[in-house]
């Protein structure tokens, strides 16, 4: 059984989550906090619930997901784990918050271990494999937990759209593409993005333009 408490976080309402099991180990996906207070959201819950924080994952390497992780990583000891292909994208995080107008409260020096197609990375009982949805970025992926029919989108996948590909390392045709990846999905799985509701196939399938099996 899957506990999965939701942050939303930041100026672009950017949803980071923990995600336990009865083990008590979490993993921390998407920690965009960027003010005092978001940060502090995310500990207080880790420690009220008696959490032990084993992986600190995104889903890919814009800023709006990644403000959190020099804090999380000093906080729990954790490296931020990213595909290979969006690490140069979190290195490069000047350059990133110029393009976004942004001002970085804390620079991006954690350590960085790369994750590639088809990784399993383990908390608890459970295992989230990895599934590489290029197109949002050069390196977004999907984090699937099959076992438990939920599946993390980041900003591949939104209720009932796609995420933008405009900006530097962004393909319309390579997200067309990786959307293909969902068909291995139940109807009935539970699809948690990065911004917005959460959805499920079903209802991408009779809503979203851009799904079809
Ligand atoms: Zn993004």
């Amino acid at each position: 059984m899957l506990k999965i408490e939701t942050f939303t976080c930041n100026m672009l309402q950017e949803n980071c989550y923990v995600v336990s099991d009865e083990s008590k180990e979490c993993v921390i996906i998407d920690c965009g906090a960027y003010y005092e207070a978001e940060k502090l959201a995310i500990e207080k819950y880790i420690t009220d619930n008696e959490l032990k924080p084993v992986h600190l994952i995104a889903t890919h390497g814009h800023l709006d997901h990644n403000f959190g992780n020099p804090f999380i990583s000093k906080t729990y000891s954790l490296p931020l784990e990213i595909d290979s292909s969006d690490a140069a994208l979190v290195r490069a995080t000047e350059k990133q918050a110029a393009l976004f107008g942004i001002t970085l409260n804390e620079p991006m020096d954690m350590d960085i271990k790369m994750f590639h197609m088809g990784d399993r990375i383990k908390f608890g009982s459970h295992e989230i494999e990895v599934i590489e949805t290029p197109g949002h970025s050069m390196g977004s992926v999907v984090l699937y937990i099959k076992d438990e029919k939920l599946a993390f989108t980041g900003d591949t996948l939104f209720r009932g759209s796609i995420g933008r590909t405009d900006f530097e390392g962004g393909s319309m045709l390579m997200i067309i593409q990786s959307l293909r990846m969902f068909v291995q999905f139940p109807d009935d799985i539970r699809l948690l993005p990065g911004h917005g509701q959460e959805t499920t196939m079903g209802y991408e399938l009779a809503h979203n333009p851009y799904l079809d099996r």
